[in-house]
């Protein structure tokens, strides 16, 4: 069996599309989406999430706003501008891009975002409203995942779903995503005993653990799709994700590469939760 490549550079660019009408029906009435996205430091790679975060805004007709903050920010300065951006109303989507400097404690900074602009999905409230089922803006990468089974029409309900990781931004949200899909979720992480046992059994494996090509074909069943979140940097400069994309792709009914799979969806969701932001809070169905 050959492994179909799940495609997260056409699904966003669809999205995209779809999106850029609905940016023209709220101009229309008047209202733009606005994202406002803080970077406090020099961190490289952050840098480089955030100019592409703008750069998209500029790309589907959002408002965008960078507020480039020095390393040495203090906190009580952070938690001014988040206050200033929670009342400004051209701003619907918050983004305080992580990791921050050591000094700042960033749940402070989480929980002082405003739930209705909170396009991360991290605030409290908005985790609690996830787990109870209330409507509410989903984490991003978790929601790509959903939006990728869904658009290549896999089949979730009544599944076995595997997720190995259990981290607040990926694992966990995405495990009850799954579940509120219908599927029967198993969660691993790293004292999970006899693993291979509990993967071989997924016909949807979910893997965020941060180690490079660490699921071979012992993990899996034939027929499987597998989503891969991991993006780790080899030594040799190339990105590589959590699955030896190589030694599985023949198994797999489905499978995401890295780059080009689940990547791409994390940026569009996060245009998709202000879009959404900015529907709520001018009521705009
Ligand atoms: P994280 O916070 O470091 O969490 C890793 C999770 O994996 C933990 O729950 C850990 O278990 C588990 N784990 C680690 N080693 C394991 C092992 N050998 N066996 C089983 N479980 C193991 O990582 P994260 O933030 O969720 O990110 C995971 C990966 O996804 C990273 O490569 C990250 O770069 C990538 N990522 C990609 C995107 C995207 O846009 N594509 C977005 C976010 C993250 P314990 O809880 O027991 O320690």
């Amino acid at each position: 069996m050959a492994g179909s490549l799940m495609n997260g550079k056409t699904v966003s660019a669809a999205m995209r599309e779809e999106m850029k009408q609905e940016v023209d029906r709220l101009t229309a009435k008047g209202v733009q989406p606005g994202l406002a996205v803080v970077l406090v430091g020099e961190d490289a790679a952050s840098q480089v999430y955030v100019n592409s975060k703008h750069k998209t805004c500029l790309e589907l007709g959002y408002y965008s706003e960078v507020h480039r903050l020095p390393a040495d920010t203090t906190e009580s300065d952070l938690l001014a501008l988040i206050e200033t951006l929670n009342g400004q109303s051209t701003i619907h989507g918050i983004l305080v891009q992580l990791p921050l400097p050591k000094h700042i404690n960033e749940k402070a900074v989480i929980d002082s975002i405003a739930v209705a602009k909170d396009v991360d999905g991290f605030h409290p409230v908005s985790v609690g409203n996830l787990v109870i089922g209330d409507e509410s803006l989903l984490p991003c990468t978790p929601a790509g995942v959903i939006e990728l089974l869904k658009r290549h029409e896999v089949e979730i309900a009544g599944k076995h779903a595997v997720v190995i990781g259990r981290s607040n931004i990926v694992g966990k949200p995405v495990s009850l995503l799954l579940q509120r899909e219908n599927a029967t979720v198993t969660m691993c992480h790293s004292r999970t005993a006899n693993m291979k046992e509990l993967t071989r059994q997924a016909d949807i494996l979910v893997v965020a653990i941060g180690r490079a090509n660490f699921v071979d074909r012992s993990f899996l069943k034939p027929g499987v799709v597998v989503i891969d979140v991991g993006m780790n940097r080899l030594d040799n400069g190339k990105l590589a994700g959590d699955v030896d994309f190589e030694d599985v792709k023949d198994l797999c009914a489905w499978i995401t590469p890295v780059p080009g799979g689940v990547g791409p969806m994390t940026i569009t969701m996060l245009m998709y939760n202000t879009l959404k932001a900015a529907k709520r809070i001018h009521q705009i169905t």
